[in-house]
């Protein structure tokens, strides 16, 4: 086998242990006498599987009594839509934290479906950093029934290091940090994340929904006059995930993703071990004005670290080289170049130290 350091963006690394678990259950899963992807999504087998899922996110992000739990498909792209189909009335204008592309293709997908602004925009600044509750226009804000923002921007290297204060519903994609350190859920009304990042394979995207936004969800469809059902948060919430046939193989593969994290005693040694290994990397690159991070100090994101090298050559020859070295997925997203490690929860401090190691002999041979 030649499993290499994976810093892919997303999907991303799995852990090993989770990867073994679910090779042997693709063949036979528990008493079934099959494997997991060919049981019915209505069996008892599969059902005590989706509880065991919805029970351990509960657990672990401490999801308050009385929010609902979801399991969709689309990715979080189609929640870009969904969410102000089903959250926000024609004519009302909801607010956006424009913090890079996820969050610009949040307000996109709510111009088709109300009047949504932009609180806040890092277009001007290259979305080298995170803007304080101070920096948002407060006029868009009074004016929302919501506001929307990304936690952490997997291509921009940015993440929130607070939730904001601002006293309105809060609705977070939080696609690329979800799991990696504890959030106060009670402090959002929904929160959505693909399960590439940190929670599994694609093709599962969790959907966290609080009664208020229960509430809200029957006045917008109301209003509406109806929505088409897979679209729609109350027909998933009454059929439990099960309107249509979900990603049972996902919803497994993220089951046993959350297993392995509370085994390791849940968010809060999470996220020393994500900190650990973000600080070692930072380090490098603060060493040597070889490697320059261009985000601001104080919003650097643990999950997707981002570099550039003095020229473009280097930064080709860099990556080249270490794909062959062993270190996967380290270009920069298509739509920024320069470098990119992505050290999501089952990437190990030893990868990263690896890469670090690696990157001071190719500065030694190339600065
Ligand atoms: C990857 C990502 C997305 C897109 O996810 P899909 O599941 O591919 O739709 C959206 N938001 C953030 C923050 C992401 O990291």
């Amino acid at each position: 086998m030649a499993r290499a350091h994976n810093f892919n963006a997303g999907p991303g690394a799995l852990p090993d242990s989770v990867l073994v678990e679910l090779q042997a259950a693709v063949l036979e899963f528990g008493k079934t006498r099959a494997g997991i992807m060919e049981i019915s999504h209505r069996s008892k087998a599969f059902e005590a599987v989706l509880e065991s899922a919805q029970a351990r996110l509960r657990r672990l992000l401490g999801v308050p009594e009385g929010w609902a739990i979801l399991f969709q498909q689309g990715g979080a792209s189609l929640q870009f839509h969904v969410l102000s189909l089903n959250l926000a009335l024609p004519g009302e204008a909801p607010a956006f934290v424009d913090t890079g592309t996820w969050s610009t293709k949040a307000y996109e997908e709510a111009q088709r479906l109300c009047q949504p602004r932009k609180a806040w925009s890092g277009k001007g600044n290259a979305y080298t950093f995170i803007p304080s509750d101070a920096e948002l226009d407060a006029s868009a804000v009074a004016a929302a029934p919501w506001v929307h923002y990304t936690t952490n921007n997997t291509i921009r290297g940015t993440q929130f290091h607070r939730v904001p204060a601002l006293g309105k519903p809060l609705l977070a994609d939080m696609s690329s940090d979800i799991c990696s350190r504890p959030v106060d859920v009670g402090a959002h009304e929904a929160i959505y994340a693909g399960a590439q990042k940190n929670l599994g394979p694609s093709g599962v995207t969790v959907v966290l929904l609080s009664p208020w936004a229960l509430a809200r969800q029957a006045e917008v469809k109301a209003a509406r006059g109806g929505l088409p059902p897979m679209l729609d948060y109350a027909v998933q919430v009454e059929n439990n995930s099960l309107y249509n046939t979900p990603s049972t193989f996902g919803i497994f593969a993220l089951e046993r993703v959350l297993a392995w994290v509370e085994a390791g005693g849940g968010l809060g040694p999470m996220a020393e071990k994500n900190t650990r290994k973000a600080d070692l990397l930072y380090s490098e690159l603060d060493r040597s004005p070889f490697w320059r991070c261009p985000v601001r100090p104080d919003s650097r994101s643990q999950m997707n670290v981002v570099w550039r090298l003095p020229t473009e050559d280097l930064e080709e020859r860099f990556l080249k080289e270490a794909d062959a070295a062993g270190f996967l997925g380290l270009k920069g997203h298509r739509s920024v170049g320069g470098c990119r490690a992505s050290l999501y929860n089952a990437v190990e401090p030893a990868s990263v130290a690896a890469l670090v190691a690696y990157m001071r002999d190719f500065e030694a041979k190339n600065g």
